[in-house]
């Protein structure tokens, strides 16, 4: 895959990817998947480290218990749409001088 590892969560916002967290306790594999700006907000309202490497840790396994969560990207399949551009201020004066007549 050619896509960049993450340094921090806040990465996954500008690779546009989920995260995507694994169990990796033997039997167990439970896997989810987080919206990246959700978790971001998560973490930061309670102060925790954004880092790759300690965000694991925050993970308990909700099938099992155990905190061996192990992080990775999902690509974002559907492409967030972009919102419909807004009127220009002369598209909106346009618009005054017709309601005038
Ligand atoms: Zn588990």
């Amino acid at each position: 895959m050619g896509i960049a590892r993450p340094k921090t969560l806040h990465d996954l916002v500008k690779l546009n990817a989920h995260l995507r967290i694994t169990c990796q306790v033997r039997g167990c594999g439970r896997s989810a998947v987080y919206e990246a700006k959700g978790l971001v907000g998560y973490f930061l309202a309670r102060g925790w480290n954004l880092a790759w490497e300690a965000a694991p840790s925050r993970f308990r396994c909700d099938a099992c218990g155990q905190r061996q969560a192990r992080l990775s990207l999902e690509p974002i399949k559907v492409p967030i749409v972009p919102p419909p551009p807004e009127p220009t201020e002369r598209d909106h004066k346009a618009e005054i001088r017709r309601r005038r007549g």
